[in-house]
């Protein structure tokens, strides 16, 4: 078979799930052929892989909190979509919370997009947010292209994006059904956290105690209940304690429409080694114990976690109070939008986990969730979203070197395995040799009609 084509690229590459020799064919932005690689393709350009990299399809990162307009000073669309860029991942899906306005009406939307606009490195979608003022018109949201609606059972941590009750989750979950759409939860219960500890001060024991597993196991199991009485789709964010594991894994099997994330904090850091007073590991619900981190693993591999994203949340430094390390100042959230792919590689292969698997949790199981058909693959017909990745580079996190805007991570001084080199994003080179090049021909992504 002939095959004519922009760009031709020959090495190892992860098609059908697996790693194999194969020539991957690219024109106007697609990938139009995967062969075998003594195939003639007759390409403008040609590359071929180097023996220690791989092929792996663009990682699609499902929960970013971007934060323009309104505090693009925690992070922007040019700053979050380089980082995204640099770390592999071709795709992000915006939260909807902590930008101003919150993506709460179409408006809203409509500004969002427009502060995007000419911004982006690579595609970025948004999803809706289901706040009390927005129950009854969340239609429009999802007809003007969100890819679904999240909400909070608890204080978010910004006054515009006030939680729901236990009735408003109710009528959250109804509308979302019948919109056969997605509501995704950050599931931690108020009334569990207000009998809670209060937390104050630098003790990260102290931290842990103020939002307790029980407020996340509460949460899922009103979540689930609710799911299986309207037969809606639900998403779990963030899911960092293992004991409702087993039942969401009862869930499943009884053909609740749940499915769940967890994120590389959650599976590479423990509470055993956060020191008092660094709150550059605080984020909401905690990092647990070692024990519980090890769950998490099981849970991934046994197909009850469906994916891994980010929860890229960045704030000024400030706000993370680092000179107190008081946690009960500190803004809760961690920035790992480029350093995702290397830490959670990092931490699978010594836990004889394939690289393989660790795509398809971050880049197949993250497009299935959103519906984006032509993502987490590379396959004839699909966007080429395509990332040569060095599994054996080993390199230091130098926060001032990454290209989120904000330089403060807990993983600094961290020897992590795992390069991303050369990124493409639908068939447009963004990063050559690990530095962002070119400019910025991201778009705007709309949720494809189901
Ligand atoms: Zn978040």
């Amino acid at each position: 078979m002939d095959v004519s084509a922009d760009l031709a690229l020959t090495g190892t590459a992860l098609v059908d799930g697996k790693l194999r020799p194969a020539v991957v064919a690219v024109s106007h932005g697609r990938v139009v052929a995967v062969e075998d690689p003594g195939t003639m393709v007759d390409a403008a350009e040609r590359v071929t892989l180097a023996d220690d990299e791989v092929l792996l399809p663009g990682l699609v990162d499902s929960h970013v909190h971007v934060n323009e307009p309104g505090r693009t000073e925690w992070e922007g669309f040019t700053s979050a979509t380089r980082a995204a860029a640099a770390g592999g991942v071709t795709t992000i899906i915006d939260m909807p919370l902590n930008s101003i306005p919150p993506t709460v009406d179409v408006a809203a939307l409509v500004t969002k997009r427009a502060a995007a606009e000419g911004q982006c490195h690579v595609d970025v979608g948004f999803w809706g947010g289901a706040v009390p003022s927005s129950l009854g018109t969340l239609e429009s949201l999802a007809d003007a292209g969100v890819f679904g609606f999240k909400c909070f059972l608890v204080d978010s941590g910004v006054p515009e994006f006030p939680p729901l009750d236990g009735a408003r989750l109710e009528r959250a979950v109804a509308e979302v059904a019948a919109l056969d759409s997605l509501l995704i939860v950050h599931a931690e219960d108020a009334g569990v956290l207000a009998a809670a500890p209060a937390c104050t001060g630098s003790s990260y024991a102290g931290f842990v105690e103020s939002r307790p597993h029980q407020a996340e196991d509460v949460a899922i199991a009103r979540l689930l209940d609710l799911a299986a009485s309207y037969d809606a789709r639900v998403h779990v964010l963030h899911l960092s304690s293992a004991d409702s594991l087993a039942r969401l894994a009862e869930a499943r099997a009884a053909g609740i429409r749940v499915s769940v994330e967890t994120c590389p904090h959650y599976l590479t850091l423990s509470a055993e080694e956060i020191l008092d007073g660094h709150t550059e590991f605080k984020c909401c619900p905690p990092i647990r114990d070692a024990a519980n981190r090890e769950a998490l693993w099981r849970a991934l591999t046994s197909g009850v976690i469906d994916c891994v994203v980010s929860d890229h949340s960045p704030s000024t430094a400030d706000l993370k109070h680092l000179d107190t390390g008081d946690f009960g100042e500190a803004w809760g959230g961690v920035a790992s939008l480029q350093l995702g792919l290397p830490l959670v590689w990092t931490a699978a292969r010594e836990r004889g986990v394939a690289l393989e698997t660790v795509v398809s949790w971050m880049s197949a199981a993250p497009a299935a969730l959103t519906g984006l058909s032509r993502k987490g693959a590379i396959v004839a017909g699909g966007d080429a979203d395509l990332v040569v990745f060095a599994p054996d580079e080993s390199f230091v996190v130098e926060p001032e070197r990454l290209y989120h805007r904000n330089p403060v991570s807990p993983y600094a001084g961290r020897t992590l395995s795992g390069r991303v080199r050369t990124v493409w994003c639908r068939g447009q080179r963004v990063v050559r040799d690990g530095i962002v090049v070119g400019g910025p021909h991201g778009r705007l992504l709309r949720k494809e009609p189901s």
